[in-house]
């Protein structure tokens, strides 16, 4: 027989890691639930051309889309990130303005397997359409930062920059393709040729010939037009009254093409540079109607689930809870006292597992310890026929036998 295994790019995620994931998700949940964003569950899957329209000219359309033929002969693709849906979405379904939509989804690219790189990953982003207002971009922003600080990561760095508009962005895009014209040669292999195509991604390139070559390059930030730079004020001016430290970054262009004016992105300092974003985002401008919509603007982010939790193994911060529930019911005649009590335990909202198959008591207890409870209801035949539980502090090994009908009164008392 086959033995099978996680296809190749994706990981299965058990206890205790799990929990700390269902505790990222409910805390990044909560502060954006906090600020009035609703959650958005959008399909896994889209047409492939609400993705390619998204951005033809990137590296995650142009070769690692996840997509296939469907048993109808429709074209998909699985979602690579979170705003093409969630705009998709708002397109079909025009709701109010400002729509504010947190999600938590999995995302697909199909490139070659390796450390840190997942064919299928996870994030947590925002998308707001409806509103140019900078101090949007500031709630944004700082949703992001405040949710890695959730966490206690100390060594997070927000990286800030603006892309412009339309109105600026073709006058420095000549000036820096003549910039990068007289210096083709010094580039990498791979934008040799196609500096001219994008001449932005140039500046996002790690490669040192490209990072050499660009060192004096023209900088967007130096060329924006009156309103982009009114705009980018406001925004540094609005994270720095809210004490969120950030840099500017020149050279930030991030991976999507669609990003106008603000753009930002957080990296951990306790990763290695090749793979120290968490994640990151901006605003951008004919994502709308590109898929079909009203002019309509936009900003939003994806924080990347497993490189978070990479950054707090790091940092040592946000480990896996070391018990999974806080009591364990011991029975020793014969497991119905224990579905009883386990029953009442919960109903009264504590949380309690117990032991199955007729275990000895022995074996009850060890579980009780590896499931790290604090405490143990003890039931057996003379506290059935006393009408009691033993309730037993696990650490102190101190016990006391209690009237089996204050059990979650006292159980609720000892745990606190
Ligand atoms: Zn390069
Ligand atoms: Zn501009």
């Amino acid at each position: 027989m086959a033995e099978f295994r996680a296809p190749p790019g994706t990981h299965d995620v058990l206890p205790p890691e799990s929990s700390r994931w269902e505790r990222l998700v409910a805390l990044f949940a909560r502060r954006a639930g906090r600020a009035g964003y609703a959650l958005v569950v959008s399909p896994v899957f889209e047409e492939l051309a609400v993705f390619s329209r998204v951005g033809e000219e990137t590296d995650v359309v142009r070769k690692e889309m996840y997509d296939f033929l469907d048993k109808g002969g429709r074209r998909l693709a699985l979602r690579p990130e979170g705003t093409a849906s969630v705009v998709r979405a708002f397109v079909q379904h025009r709701p109010l303005v400002p729509f504010k939509a947190w999600y938590a989804a999995p995302s697909f690219r199909y490139e070659r397997p390796q450390a840190g790189r997942y064919r299928q990953h996870h994030q947590l982003g925002v998308e707001v359409l409806g509103t140019e207002d900078p101090e949007l971009d500031v709630e944004v922003v700082t949703l992001a930062w405040a949710t890695c600080r959730d966490i206690g990561l100390g060594g997070v760095i927000l990286l800030l920059n603006s892309l412009g508009d339309d109105a600026c962005r073709p006058a420095y895009l000549q000036t820096l393709t003549a910039y990068l014209a007289e210096r083709g040669d010094e580039l990498c292999d791979a934008h040799r040729e196609r500096a001219a195509v994008n001449p932005l991604r140039v500046l996002d390139c790690k490669r040192e010939p490209c990072t050499n070559a660009t060192a004096d390059a023209p900088r967007l930030l130096d060329h924006l037009c009156e309103p982009c730079r009114d705009h980018f004020g406001r925004v540094t001016a609005g994270l720095a009254a809210l004490d969120v430290p950030f840099a500017l970054a020149p050279r930030l262009v991030r991976g999507l093409d669609y990003y106008t004016r603000t753009t930002f992105e957080l990296q951990s300092t306790a990763l290695d540079a090749a793979q120290n974003a968490l994640g990151g985002g901006g605003r951008y401008g004919r994502l709308v109607e590109a898929l079909g919509g009203p002019a309509t603007p936009g900003i939003g982010f994806g924080l990347g689930v497993e490189r978070i939790l990479l950054a707090a193994d790091h940092e040592g911060v946000f480990a896996a809870p070391a018990s999974t529930v806080a009591v364990w019911v011991v029975d020793t005649t014969g497991g119905a006292e224990a579905t009883a009590l386990a029953h009442l335990l919960r109903e009264a909202g504590i949380s309690c597992d117990r032991s199955f198959d007729g275990r000895s008591m022995r074996a009850q207890m060890k579980s009780a310890d590896r499931a790290g409870a604090r405490l143990a209801v003890i039931v057996g035949p003379s506290e059935v026929a006393a009408g009691t539980v033993t309730l037993k502090d696990l650490a102190t090994g101190e016990q006391e036998e209690i009237g089996r009908e204050d059990v979650a009164k006292l159980v609720e008392e000892r745990l606190r």
